[in-house]
């Protein structure tokens, strides 16, 4: 949906579409996080610039309904909650552009970021560049992801409420999305590749103690069922010591292999932790602050944890804040 001209305010910037140009804030990314922290900066009057990579919106676009993020008791579908969202962050004068950063250099202010042949530069910068879910890079996969495949429990599980369910992975993700669906699914299966689980002791005990989860050990998923129906009814698996195949009836797949944050642009450049996410401060004011001076992070890009839409969210929120009495500060 196109947002009528009269709501978009004059973004005081020296630049064309495309071409570049310098602004106060610059946001990299286009997921709540992003968006939020856009719509924030905005109407305090930071005319950010938004680059919402080439697909915009984050995770959200990958799911159908959304029934926990607050304010739609009637549940709203993913890809137009971000477009809303999106539009929020224009109307108050954010420029969002659907352009994805190339790359990005946080070694002196202003900070440059390159889209291909374009440099923008910002007084500061938010890096709210998310997590991708790893998968198991099939084609059924993909096609059936928001059709019975799921990487989010928390999300998608209360549509499942009675029904048969798998879980893939063994680490403690996988045994928190394998516990938290056992309250809801009439039966857990969880399809680990190895002979034991790499998760913590407790979380095994816990799964251990719950009767509704079984394991199907030394298992990979190589087929899910049915795209032509266009939804799940199945998977194939493979036995990877005997190299076996056999067909289990489920009616949801979720896949909960890891999390990757999008952090390859900026690592050695701010302090990452060890699996890669950045490193902010925490708490108080300056929670978003990064190891450089004027760079926050907002969303999953940060947080290996909640990982919810509401929760990067309220991240982008204080980033955006925290920006603000920066640039207050550094004027
Ligand atoms: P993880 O610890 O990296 O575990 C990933 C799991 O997926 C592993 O069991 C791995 O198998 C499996 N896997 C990876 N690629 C696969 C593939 N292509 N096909 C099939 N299986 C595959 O990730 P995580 O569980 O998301 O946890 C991430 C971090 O967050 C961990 O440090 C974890 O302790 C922490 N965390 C803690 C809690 C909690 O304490 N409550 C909850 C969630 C996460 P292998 O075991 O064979 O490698």
């Amino acid at each position: 949906m196109e947002v009528p001209s009269e709501l978009r305010t004059d973004p005081g910037v020296d630049s064309q579409a495309g071409e570049g140009g310098h602004y106060r804030l610059i946001i990299v990314g286009g997921g709540p996080a992003g968006y939020t922290a856009g719509l924030y900066a905005a109407r305090a009057g930071l005319a950010p610039l938004v680059l919402e990579g080439d697909e915009p919106g984050g995770q959200l676009m990958l799911t159908t309904t959304v029934e926990n993020f607050p304010g739609f008791p009637e549940g709203i579908q993913g890809p137009e909650l971000m477009q809303r969202w999106r539009e929020q962050a224009e109307r108050f004068g954010a420029t969002v552009r659907q352009e994805a950063a190339t790359g990005i250099d946080l070694s002196s202010r202003p900070f440059r970021v390159q889209v291909g042949g374009s440099t923008y530069t910002g007084e500061a910068v938010i890096l709210a560049m998310g997590a991708s879910a790893r998968r198991l890079d099939l084609e059924s996969e993909r096609l059936l992801t928001g059709h019975g495949v799921s990487t989010c429990a928390t999300c998608d599980g209360f549509f499942f409420r009675g029904k048969r369910v798998a879980v893939v992975g063994g680490g403690d993700s996988a045994c928190e999305e394998a516990l938290y669906l056992a309250k809801l699914a009439a039966s857990v299966t969880m399809i680990h590749r190895r002979d034991q689980l790499r998760a913590s002791h407790i979380m095994q005990e816990r799964v251990r103690r719950e009767p509704k989860i079984r394991i199907i050990w030394n298992a990979v998923v190589e087929e899910i069922h049915d795209v032509k129906a266009g939804k799940v009814t199945g998977v194939t698996l493979r036995d990877t010591v005997t190299g076996e195949r056999r067909s289990i009836e489920i009616d949801g797949l979720f896949v909960s292999i890891g999390h990757t944050p999008n952090t390859e642009l900026v690592r050695g450049q701010v302090e990452l932790d060890e699996r890669g996410y950045i490193k902010v401060r925490g708490g108080g004011p300056g929670a978003t602050a990064t190891s450089v001076p004027g760079v926050f992070a907002a969303g999953d890009v940060q947080d290996p944890y909640y990982r919810q839409a509401v929760t990067a969210a309220a991240s982008g929120c204080q980033a955006a804040m925290d920006v603000e009495r920066f640039l207050a500060g550094s004027a």
